[in-house]
C-alpha cells in the first residue's frame, strides 16, 4: 500500500510553494489508494514555533487536506532516533566530531571542495587517544555515520534517473547541540512510519543520496521519491516564508477562498485549464504524474 507524508517544518506560515508539493501528495495518495500522514519536523528548535505549526494544520484544513491517523511530531520522536543511533553506534557506523562550523565552512570554500563539498572524514580515523582527550576536555562534538564513498543512482518520478557520485560524505546525524539532524530524523521516521512515496520539493533533490544511504542501513524498505519542480515567486527567487504576502494565513485575509487558491495551483499542475476553482476532491480522477512540468514554475502572486 501507498505511504506519504506531508512533512512541514513549522518555521513559518503554509505558503504556496508547500501547497503545490503537498498537493501532488495528497493526490498522488488519495488517487492511488493509500495512507497519507501528516508529520511536523519541529525539531530544529529555536526556528520551530508552536504557533506556527497550530497556523499550518489550520490551513492545510482550510484548504481541504486530510490526513489519515495522528499528527506525528518529530520532537515527540526523538527516542526514537537516539534508539536508532545506538544501534548504529553498536554496529561500529557512528563517531564523534569535533570540527567546528568555522573549520568545515573553511573547507567548503577551499579551492577544490567547490559547492558540492562534502565532509572528507577529518575525525574519522582520529586515534584513540586524540578522541579520548578531546572528549576528556569536553570540546563540543556532533555525531557522524560512517558512510562510504560510493555513488547513488535512482529514478526519480519526476527528475528521471539521477545520480550522484557520493552520498554526501559521513552524514552529521546528530548536532553538538543535540538536536538531530534532518537527514537523520527524516531517514528513520520515513523508514519507521513505513514510508515508500516522499514528494516534496526539488530544492531537497541532494537529500535523498544520504536518506538513502542511511535507510539501507536501517534494514530493505524500499521507497520511491518525487522531486517537484519548484514555485518561484515573479522575481524568480523560490518562494519560502519570507515571501510573507503570499502565505495562506494572508490571502485568507484578503478574502481569497481556498476554491481559488487550489484552482490556480492546480492550473499550474496541468490538471485544471479551464482555470476555475477547485476543491482537492475535484482533481483526483486528473491528476497523474505525466501531467506535471518538469520545469519551476512562476507563481504570479496577483491572489
Ligand atoms: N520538513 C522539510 C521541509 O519543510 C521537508 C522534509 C522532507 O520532505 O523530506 O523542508
Amino acid at each position: 500500500m501507498l505511504v506519504s507524508r506531508l512533512a512541514p517544518s513549522p518555521t513559518g506560515l503554509l505558503h504556496p510553494g508547500n501547497i503545490w508539493s503537498f498537493m501532488l501528495c495528497w493526490l498522488a495518495v488519495r488517487s492511488g489508494g493509500g495512507r497519507l500522514l501528516l508529520r511536523m519536523d519541529d525539531i530544529d528548535g529555536p526556528r520551530s514555533r508552536p504557533e506556527f505549526a497550530r497556523a499550518i494544520i489550520r490551513d492545510l484544513r482550510w484548504l481541504g487536506f486530510d490526513w489519515d491517523g495522528p499528527i506525528y511530531w518529530q520532537s515527540g520522536r526523538t527516542h526514537l532516533y537516539a534508539e536508532t543511533l545506538e544501534t548504529l553506534r553498536e554496529r561500529n557506523l557512528v563517531y564523534p566530531c569535533f570540527c567546528t562550523r568555522k573549520e568545515l565552512r573553511g573547507l567548503a570554500s577551499a579551492p577544490h571542495m567547490g559547492e558540492a563539498a562534502v565532509y572528507p572524514g577529518l575525525c574519522r580515523d582520529l586515534a584513540k587517544e586524540e578522541r579520548e582527550a578531546k572528549l576528556a576536555a569536553r570540546l563540543p562534538f556532533s555525531l557522524r555515520i560512517k558512510t562510504p564513498d560510493t555513488s547513488c543512482v535512482f529514478n526519480d518520478l519526476i527528475q528521471g534517473a539521477r545520480s550522484f557520485p557520493n552520498h554526501g560524505g559521513d552524514i552529521a546525524a546528530r548536532r553538538s547541540d543535540d538536536v538531530y539532524s534532518y537527514q537523520f530524523a527524516t531517514a528513520v521516521d520515513d523508514f519507521l512510519l513505513d514510508v515508500n512515496l516522499i514528494v516534496r520539493g526539488r530544492d531537497l533533490l541532494s537529500s535523498a543520496p544520504p536518506q538513502l544511504y542511511l535507510r539501507g542501513l536501517l534494514g530493505a524498505k524500499t521507497v520511491k521519491f518525487a522531486h517537484v519542480p519548484s514555485l518561484l515567486s515573479p522575481d524568480g527567487e523560490r518562494l519560502a516564508k519570507r515571501h510573507k504576502a503570499s502565505s495562506v494565513a494572508s490571502m485568507r485575509e484578503r478574502g481569497v477562498s481556498p476554491g481559488k487558491i487550489i484552482g490556480e495551483i492546480a492550473a499550474m499542475a496541468g490538471m485544471n485549464p479551464e482555470g476555475a476553482d477547485r476543491t482537492l476532491r475535484e482533481l483526483i480522477p486528473r491528476f497523474s504524474w505525466d501531467k506535471i512540468p518538469r520545469e519551476d514554475l512562476i507563481w504570479p502572486d496577483t491572489l
